[in-house]
């Protein structure tokens, strides 16, 4: 947990987000800010900033997120859908705590 980390805080059920599914090793949650109908993201409990600080020891738990993307985008009623990891600032990543961006179901209605 990093104490000014607003995922950590999500994680910890400090701050309100709509759960769409939750085990001991993640959780996912619908974006606030949604850029598609379906916009959620696949985020680790484990607090790690980005994709750049992983390392072998994080293989099973980077896999089992990536994993959960299609199931999940399935009970959402996707056909199909993208996917998106956003690293370091210059590759637009604007909170760092890593997570898995699922989005799909055309644009969000206005
Ligand atoms: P990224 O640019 O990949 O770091 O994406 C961060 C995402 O987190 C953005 O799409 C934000 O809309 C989203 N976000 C920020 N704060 C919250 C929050 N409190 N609840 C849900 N999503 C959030
Ligand atoms: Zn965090």
């Amino acid at each position: 947990m990093t104490t000014d980390c607003i995922f950590c805080k999500i994680i910890n059920g400090n701050i309100p987000a709509k759960t769409i599914y939750e085990d001991d090793d993640v959780i996912v949650f619908n974006d606030i800010k949604p850029m598609a109908k379906i916009h959620f993201m696949i985020v680790p409990k484990l607090h790690l900033e980005s994709l750049k600080g992983c390392d072998a020891t994080h293989q099973s738990l980077l896999g089992k997120m990536l994993l959960l993307a299609p199931k999940l985008a399935e009970k959402q009623g996707l056909k199909g859908f993208k996917t998106l990891i956003n690293t370091g600032r210059e590759g637009g990543q604007e909170v760092f705590h890593i997570h898995v961006h699922v989005y799909g179901g055309g644009l969000p209605d206005a």
